[in-house]
């Protein structure tokens, strides 16, 4: 694989000069930025680029910034190279690409059951641009070719990894043969037992099965003829290894009776002959009633169009048959690609183009969500439109939590548990402190400060973004009322004070804070810090405490403190 015969590949797909140029400076950079990195196989690393760029291009996937985003995917994470270089040099597209497989890189599969769904959606949120996710498949694609050289331990994982997360996204972007090839390389390091066992005892019957299907071609190819049928492909389908596997698991694991191990695929230049073939291979054998379906008149949702057919075939065997145009095919197999690939021919105006592409997926997604084969959660994971006001946050252990745009770690807490909500004093956001009011973003990893005995603020009102967290400050505030109203006597108004920590940061400081102000019986309003950068930031709390001796009695304890060096208050 060189970047010479990338380059002719896509001009044999007539992409344009200025086109080609991109992708050459993009080839130049990321093989400077590569060189002198190995793969684990020995190779030079720039190959796994150039592969990547390579399979979309054999999808027909030749948008410009694409395939120069594919080229340079691996170089701001791995070789440090600034994002803001890319942007420089090959425009805003190719670097939001970029930044998009970057963020997506940084996802990690717990291999935790009930967190997958989770992660697919989250994975399909935050890549925001269906051509990021078809770049994480094609790298992902060439990262299984090569798995056998990865250490051991990693194997499983990133094949488990593929076969929770990659293939069923494969598999809603309607792309059936890269779906079937990444569960293909994925399964003997995901499952070994399973794989061997399939290998030993179905491997050979298998083959005689493919072995039959050869018998029939040419009789098959001398009937078209006669009909005046320009098969342009008659193909034998065998079933990907690990379909067949899922599938013997339905049936016993028996092998008769599965009819479609081994299907002809017959690939015909327009629809009228379509029918013509049907109709030739029902004369030629007799068809098992109910098994004829026609995706040509009525279409699956997600655009599959073929006719299937079951006949008593040579012999008597049960065989399947499926036939369609050559266009039909290529989107049967590579979906979403394809679609996008026939879409881009013939749009004269290249600004429109952009917008009508991206208004396309949505539509087609839209579309999908209405397919009949899958879950409530299946369906809801297509829906990336609906995620465009969602985000998607993580705890410390990593558990995807789910919030609308613009929550706040106050809106967080509350949607762990309310108690979590109501004590609330404080936030970590990616380790550094924020204030609570702060929006949180894509992928922030976010941690509560609680301290027990704290009490919700009013003033949270002003912010959080959640109905249910809304409605659990309300009501604290209405007992609140309550209780005022019921005690006649007790009449004390708190001290409120602003208390200045300059500390050096240290993992626990925040938790030891806590800790004194709730032995002291203080309640926490507000917890801010000053720069995030800072190594000895300043932190601000505004408390409410009993009386005046209570705050001066914190302050002392507060200096005692490991790494603070400075306490100041402020009355307010
Ligand atoms: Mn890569």
């Amino acid at each position: 694989m060189t970047i010479e015969s990338l380059i002719q590949n896509l001009k044999n797909k007539d992409v344009k000069q200025a086109d080609l140029d991109l992708i050459n400076r993009a080839y130049l950079t990321a093989e400077q930025a590569h060189r002198g990195q190995k793969r684990f196989s020995g190779e030079d690393y720039i190959i796994h680029p150039l592969k990547t760029a390579d399979f979309l291009t054999r999808l027909n996937f030749i948008d410009a910034p694409t395939i120069a985003a594919a080229l340079l995917h691996d170089t701001v994470e791995d070789t440090g190279l600034p994002l803001e270089k890319i942007e420089k040099d090959f425009g805003p597209e190719v670097a939001f690409l970029i930044n998009g497989i970057t963020k997506l890189g940084k996802i990690k599969y717990q291999g935790v059951e009930r967190r997958v769904e989770n992660l697919r959606k989250m994975f399909l949120a935050m890549a925001e641009d269906i051509r990021v996710i078809l770049i994480k498949l094609a790298d992902r694609h060439h990262n299984m070719q090569t798995l056998d050289f990865v250490r051991k331990e990693k194997q499983k994982r990133i094949a488990l990894e593929t076969l929770e997360i990659y293939t069923p996204i494969a598999y809603r972007l309607g792309m059936g043969e890269l779906k079937g090839q990444l569960e293909d390389l994925a399964f003997p390091y995901a499952y070994p037992d399973e794989h061997r066992w399939l290998m030993t005892n179905i491997k050979e019957k298998y083959q005689q099965r493919q072995e039959y299907l050869k018998k029939v071609v040419p009789m098959l190819e001398r009937e078209l003829k006669k009909e005046n049928i320009n098969a342009e492909g008659i193909n034998l389908r065998a079933k990907h290894y690990y379909s067949l596997y899922q599938k013997l698991l339905r049936h016993e694991m028996n092998l008769e009776k599965i009819y479609d191990l081994a299907a002809l695929r017959i690939v015909v230049s327009n629809i009228d002959q379509c029918y013509g073939a049907l109709g030739v291979v029902h004369k030629l054998w007799r068809p098992l009633p109910d098994k004829i379906k026609d995706y040509i008149a009525l279409p699956k949702p997600n655009g599959y169009q073929s006719i299937h057919t079951t006949v008593f075939c040579l012999d008597d065997k049960i065989t399947e048959f499926q036939i369609r145009t050559k266009q039909m095919h290529e989107i049967a197999e590579n979906g979403i690609a394809a679609h996008w690939a026939y879409s881009e021919a013939g749009k004269p105006d290249e600004g429109a183009r952009l917008d009508e592409k991206k208004f396309g997926w949505v539509q087609q997604l839209r579309e999908w969500q209405a397919e009949v084969s899958g879950t409530e959660e299946f369906l809801e994971s297509l829906k990336i439109d609906f995620f465009k006001n969602r985000i998607f946050v993580l705890t410390p252990k990593g558990d995807v939590i789910d919030l609308p745009q613009d929550a706040t770690p106050v809106d967080f807490a509350y949607h762990i548990h309310s108690e979590i909500g109501e004590q609330c004093a404080g936030a970590k956001v990616n380790g550094k402190i924020v204030p609570l009011n702060t929006p949180l973003q894509n992928s922030d990893i976010v941690e509560i400060l609680i301290q027990k005995n704290k009490k919700p603020s009013e003033g949270w009102l002003d912010f959080i973004k959640t109905t249910y967290a809304k409605n659990k400050v309300k009501k604290h505030f209405q007992k609140k009322l309550h209780s005022f109203a019921d005690r006649t006597v007790k009449n004390q108004t708190p001290q409120k004070a602003e208390i200045r920590i300059v500390s050096s940061d240290r993992v626990g400081l925040l938790k030891d804070i806590s800790s004194i102000l709730s032995s002291q019986n203080i309640n926490i309003i507000t917890l801010n810090t000053d720069s995030t950068d800072n190594p000895y930031p300043d932190i601000f709390i505004t408390i409410s405490a009993k009386d005046k001796l209570n705050i001066n009695r914190l302050v002392l304890k507060l200096k005692e403190v490991k790494g603070v060096a400075e306490v100041g208050c402020k009355l307010l």
